[in-house]
């Protein structure tokens, strides 16, 4: 969320930075163009301004010109005049004529307008076309229009008594009393705006010395064309307003830029944007300039727009970039944290059932154990679970089979776990679970129960059905005595209870003590030394005797192993772990050649005929890899011992597997002349198929039924009876293992048993016991029941 508002706050802040960029750049571009504009259309005013003054200069030098011309000669003819005043002679002042208007007196009209008509001008007449007759403005004198050039211009003039207007009369004499150049506005029938000018022209008299008025130059000028021609490229738009006022008392309006427009000469005034004003002296009065500017100059806003839209299209550019940018991180990041999530997945499960692996096991526990510690104060249980037969399923019916039997085991203890157990696949066809919160023995013992029965239920696959089973071991951890453990520990015990519950026969459950673990270290010490305990002749023959009814027939050899520190070791101990490891094979050649060397050194002392047997007991290991035949051949040639004093003892188990190759190495020894005994009858597979496949020359009742008999057990009886009738029946003697009691020693001789071997005669003789009994038993030669009454 916060990188969320961190990321979205960089992004809002730089559109704020650019909106405000471009609004500060739209306004000072707007101000600083204004500046410009104002500055530009001031310099142009100004010009403008510059050239009207030096217009109103030209046309009073004009009429300075042709003053001078009259002072010099007032007697001027039509055709002087004409020459005088040219079109070029007035071009670029805005006259559009010059008149010169005589003084006449009135009596003299009808003859100054009789010389005029002879000098030329045939219709000349004075006329006054001011139809009022003003009576206020009547002079002596009147001033009509002689001359008027260009004639082709103001032609028309001639004759017009100028006087006759009374305004145009006052503004006469106003000249007059100046004596210098005075305007008179008109406006013509077209709306167009003009001025007459007036200069009066004096002569001297020359008695006198005294100024005489003799008439006056009148100019007319066009007040738009003068201004068309120096304005007309700023006036001819309607974004520009020039207005023209003449002011000697009072402010009269003399020219409006917007004549041509219907409002004319009395169009309201506009708002305008910018307003110049200035004065300049014309003739008798002065004009007052006003320019305004109407419209704002569009370009001006045109560039600010730009300027800012360029700015905001940059920043939005940069936010976008930065944008995709920050995007293109996130994706990244995000990638990137998605992978590392699958490999952490991938490193902590497991592939096939997806429960968490057996390296997550010990983290897990190690935090959970941590946690524990600190803050609960509960206690875990670590459950370890292994599949009984699975390895049969997965032999024998592929490897394909296996994983979906897997998976759904998996499944299955899903099922029957609770929310917050955990659980985990340990490797092959082990799992493990930590349950938390409860150390209750009874409780454990249900959920185990609940587990045990939901993976012994039927499996179906590919339409078969599949029978496995599980056993399970299980470790507890309690914060106050187990302070001091730590995970690795707690996987161990599961798993050594796991290995109990299987020993104990599969579909168990057993909790671990520490005996265990202590039997296990005693065991792997044994592991550890045993190999070196064969080489350096640590074990000990010791042997028990087998009587028949009356004499001391043979012994069964015994290993024991006198350890430097552990005391003596029984064979139950290290014969399994010479099994498992493979020592066997060494095991059972040091038993036979030492039972040979001990036949040897008999037959030595009392003669082959005197000499009792030895049995030897031989594991299926051994048998499986046939080496045993030729060890006993080679040890019974070394030692030149008859075969019929070496016996063999196998278990049922040994002749399960590989029965042809079994049957041959045991025919291979039966044809050498050694004894095949089969031990512990009753107890294994105790197939009779077994008995009609291989000539097995005794059978070893086992002494669980013999322990039947002294507890006068009526089916150990009547087993041991029917096992006796059997083995005579099918010609094979019989051994009565573990007689103890003399009542025992009497049923079995009644029930006619061959051979018996037990505590009764004597437990395994030690190698120091042995002379005294061979002595007692071979030399007297006692019978065994005086031997066992006495
Ligand atoms: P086993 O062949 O059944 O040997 C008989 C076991 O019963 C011996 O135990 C013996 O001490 C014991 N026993 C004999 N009579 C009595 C009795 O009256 N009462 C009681 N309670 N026990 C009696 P041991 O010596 O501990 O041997 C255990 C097993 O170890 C033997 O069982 C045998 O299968 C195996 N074994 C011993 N030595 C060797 C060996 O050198 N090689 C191999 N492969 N196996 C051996
Ligand atoms: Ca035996
Ligand atoms: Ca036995």
């Amino acid at each position: 969320m916060s990188e969320f508002l961190q990321r979205y706050s960089i992004i809002a802040l730089l559109l704020v930075i650019g909106c405000s960029l471009s609004y500060i750049a739209f306004t000072a571009i707007n101000y600083y163009e204004s500046q410009y504009s104002q500055q530009q259309f001031q310099a142009k005013f100004q010009g403008k301004v510059t050239s009207l003054s030096q217009a109103a200069s030209a046309i009073n030098k004009v009429f300075l010109a042709t003053k001078a011309v009259l002072d010099i000669n007032h007697e001027l003819t039509r055709e002087e005049f004409a020459k005088l005043i040219t079109k070029d002679f007035l071009l670029d002042t805005g006259m559009q004529g010059i008149e010169w208007a005589p003084s006449i007196a009135i009596e003299d009209i009808p003859s100054f307008e009789n010389e005029v008509r002879a000098s030329g001008v045939f219709d000349f007449q004075v006329r006054n076309t001011y139809t009022t007759e003003n009576t206020t403005c009547k002079n002596s004198n009147i001033f009509p229009v002689l001359f008027a050039e260009p004639a082709d211009i103001i032609g028309h003039e001639l004759g017009l008594q100028i006087d006759g207007d009374c305004s145009l009369s006052e503004k006469m004499n106003l000249a007059l009393l100046s004596e210098n150049i005075v305007s008179v506005n008109f406006t013509n029938q077209q709306g167009e705006f003009g001025l007459r000018l007036l200069k009066p022209v004096f002569t001297t008299t020359s008695k006198e010395r005294k100024k005489v008025l003799i008439g006056y130059i009148i100019g007319i000028a066009m007040l738009n064309e003068l201004v068309d021609s120096l304005w007309g490229d700023l006036i001819n738009s309607k974004d520009n307003q020039l207005l023209i006022y003449s002011h000697n008392n009072k402010k009269q309006k003399i020219y409006d830029s917007r004549w041509r427009e219907e409002c004319g000469f009395y169009c309201p005034p506009e708002p305008s944007f910018l307003h110049l004003q200035t004065t300049i002296p014309f003739a008798n009065q002065l004009w007052i300039i006003e320019f305004s500017k109407l419209t704002e100059a569009k370009h001006r806003q045109y560039y600010s727009y730009a300027v800012a839209l360029f700015i905001l299209l940059l920043s939005m550019s940069v936010i976008v970039y930065l944008w995709t940018s920050m995007n293109r991180i996130n994706w990244a990041n995000k990638l990137v944290r998605q992978r590392t999530e699958s490999l952490q997945y991938q490193a902590t499960h497991d592939d096939l059932t997806q429960l968490l692996n057996k390296q997550s096991l010990s983290d897990v526990l190690e935090k959970t154990i941590t946690q524990k510690r600190r803050v609960t104060g509960e206690g875990v249980a670590l459950v370890f679970i292994d599949l009984d037969n699975f390895k049969k399923v997965n032999d024998t019916q592929g490897h394909l089979v296996g994983d979906i039997l897997l998976k759904k085991v998996a499944k299955r203890l899903l099922k029957a776990a609770r929310a917050d157990d955990l659980i985990f696949r340990f490797g092959g066809d082990e799992f493990a679970m930590i349950l938390h919160g409860t150390n209750d023995e009874r409780t454990l013992i249900s959920i185990s129960d609940r587990i045990l029965k939901s993976l012994e239920k039927a499996y179906f696959i590919e339409n078969k059905k599949y029978h496995i089973g599980a056993s399970i071991g299980i470790s507890l951890w309690n914060p106050f005595n187990d302070k001091n453990i730590g995970s690795n520990e707690l996987i161990r015990n599961a798993d050594i209870s796991m290995y109990e519950a299987k020993n104990q026969g599969r579909g168990r459950v057993v909790f671990y003590h520490e005996k265990m673990h202590e039997q296990l270290v005693y065991k792997n010490d044994i592991e550890d030394e045993l190999s070196a305990a064969i080489k350096n002749n640590e074990l000990t023959l010791f042997l028990q005797p087998i009587h028949d009814i009356n004499n001391l027939q043979g012994f069964e050899a015994l290993s024991r192993w006198q350890h430097p520190n552990k005391g003596m070791i029984y064979p139950d101990i290290f014969i399994d772990i010479a099994e498992k490891t493979g020592l066997i094979h060494s095991l059972g050649y040091w038993l036979i050649m030492s039972t040979c060397r001990q036949l040897a050194s008999w037959i030595e002392q009392f003669g082959v005929d005197n000499c009792p047997y030895i049995s030897i007991n031989i594991s299926p290991i051994q048998l499986d890899q046939g080496e045993v035949v030729q060890q006993i051949e080679q040890a019974l040639k070394q030692y030149n011992v008859p075969s019929k004093l070496l016996t063999v003892e196998l278990t049922e188990s040994a002749l399960i597997n590989k029965k042809a190759a079994v049957k041959q190495r045991l025919s291979k020894l039966q044809y050498l002349g050694v004894r095949i005994f089969l031990d512990d009858f009753g107890t294994g597979y105790s197939s009779l198929s077994l008995l009609q496949d291989f000539t097995i020359d005794v059978l070893k009742i086992d002494r669980s039924f013999i322990l039947g008999l002294e507890k006068n057990n009526k089916n150990s009886q009547q087993l041991v009876k029917a096992i006796i009738k059997m083995a005579h029946a099918l010609n094979m003697k019989v051994v009565a293992e573990g007689v103890e009691h003399r009542n025992t020693l009497y049923w079995l001789k009644n029930e006619r048993c061959d051979f018996m071997q037990g505590y009764y005669f004597s437990k395994p003789l030690s190698p120091e016991k042995l002379p005294g009994y061979l002595t007692t038993y071979l030399t007297i030669k006692k019978p065994l029941a005086i031997v066992a009454s006495s």
